[in-house]
């Protein structure tokens, strides 16, 4: 596509999502609703549990149809002739269905454990355990409409500025406070350790995988194209308050967060964002982070973050192995020839380019300069390594 044609794409999008946010509050559907705070253990343990559920399993149910529906009309369009190179292949050199066996690092076991965890205690801290730290305010997509949750969600507050300036004079410092000390400690790292919504699209494309369904692979030109959709995001995410918009009405955690935790919760839009979220993040890895307005505002912060990925530009073999495994399509992290550090602010630190980069030590996720998770020829190669008793072709070896 010419340049001018992408331009016009990209703002005609981005006026879309602006007019979308403004005037959708014309339609009696989008108001977003909660109906009962209240929340209790035994209520969890209750049938009434199951109707809280009711939307929530609606926009499973739809979110299953529309991804059955692609990979039904995908499979159409393969028979006709008719395939797309934006759908995910095997690399070249490497045969479909031959690729590694890899174990799970302790790196990848640790964020997995972590986003289970911190996205349990996000969603149900403060009804099991009490935690309820209202004051402290972490920037994760959570949802503060969860009144369960363990700690102010950032997001609120950051979507609605005007009413943080009616808070207490102690509350702002402390929600400042509190957001610029957590954003600047863990920068992105809260996006790929801690963020639920980040927890909800990688286990999408962990069914994906299982399912062994294909990905749909977004080349350089369509995540240029997403860059002014983030910033316009970011514009509606601060701004639509102070145009009498809210945040909250389309946003996708609010379909989630509060109905797992008891809190009745229309279906309304954002559950239909919901939907697409979970569609987008089985396709794409992290799809709706690419876009994701709290993601872009910690990329801020990112770069004062003591957490940075590092490579050894003398060990690299410009295989091309980081940038293929990347979730958020960056490419630098391949194409640097000179600079050691290889941080940007779309990364979200999930060290996927570190495991699966083949030369020891090129890439290394580091803490205050000391390495805490590195490229390793050899895990690589462990992945390729056949079982005892098994030969070349994948049969028995015959005893004599
Ligand atoms: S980009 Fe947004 S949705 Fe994705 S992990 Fe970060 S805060 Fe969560
Ligand atoms: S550059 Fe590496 S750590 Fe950052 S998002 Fe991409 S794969 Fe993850
Ligand atoms: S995967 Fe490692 S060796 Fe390959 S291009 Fe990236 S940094 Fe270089």
């Amino acid at each position: 596509m010419k340049d001018w044609k992408k331009t016009v794409v990209t703002v005609g999008v981005c006026i879309g999502l602006a007019a979308l946010a403004y005037f959708a509050w014309l339609f009696p559907f989008y108001e977003f609703a909660v109906n009962d705070y209240e929340t209790s253990l035994e209520k969890l343990m209750s049938a009434e549990y199951v109707r809280v559920l009711a939307p929530l399993l609606i926009i499973l149910a739809l979110s299953a149809a529309g991804i059955v529906l692609v990979v039904l009309v995908r499979r159409l369009l393969v028979r006709a002739g008719k395939d797309t190179p934006r759908f995910d292949r095997a690399r070249a050199g490497r045969q479909r269905g031959a690729a590694p066996k890899r174990k799970l690092s302790l790196f990848m076991a640790v964020r997995w454990a972590a986003m289970a965890v911190f996205s349990f205690l996000m969603i149900w801290g403060g009804l099991i355990f009490g935690w309820k730290m209202s004051s402290l305010s972490i920037p994760v997509l959570s949802c503060p409409w969860n009144t369960e949750q363990m700690a102010e969600s950032g997001c609120y507050y950051l979507s609605h500025l005007d009413e943080l300036f009616e808070l207490p004079g102690r509350s702002i410092v402390l929600f400042f406070g509190s957001t610029i000390f957590f954003a600047v400690l863990l920068g992105r790292v809260i996006c790929g350790f801690l963020c639920p919504m980040g927890l909800v699209q990688d286990v999408m494309d962990g069914i994906r995988r299982k399912t062994k369904a294909e990905g749909i692979r977004m080349n350089d030109n369509m995540y240029e194209a997403l860059v002014p959709v983030r910033w316009c995001m970011v514009l509606i995410f601060t701004g639509l308050c102070f145009a009498g918009g809210n945040f909250c009405n389309f946003c996708p955690a609010v379909a989630v967060s509060p109905i797992l935790a008891g809190i009745s919760t229309s279906l309304y839009v954002s559950g239909f964002f919901m939907v697409l979220v979970l569609m987008g993040g089985f396709f794409k890895r992290r799809a709706f982070c690419t876009v994701c307005p709290l993601g872009t505002v910690l990329g801020f912060f990112h770069k004062a973050s003591p957490f940075r990925i590092r490579k050894d530009c003398q060990a690299c073999t410009e295989c091309g192995a980081c940038y293929e495994a990347c979730p958020m399509g960056i490419k630098m992290i391949y194409t640097e020839r000179e600079k050691n550090d290889v941080t940007c602010a779309q990364c979200i630190m999930c060290g996927e380019c570190v495991r699966c980069c083949p030369e020891d030590n090129a890439l290394s996720l580091t803490f205050a300069g000391k390495k805490i998770y590195t490229s390793s020829r050899k895990k690589i190669m462990s992945g390729y390594a056949r079982p005892a008793g098994e030969n070349a072709d994948g049969g028995r070896r015959q005893g004599f």
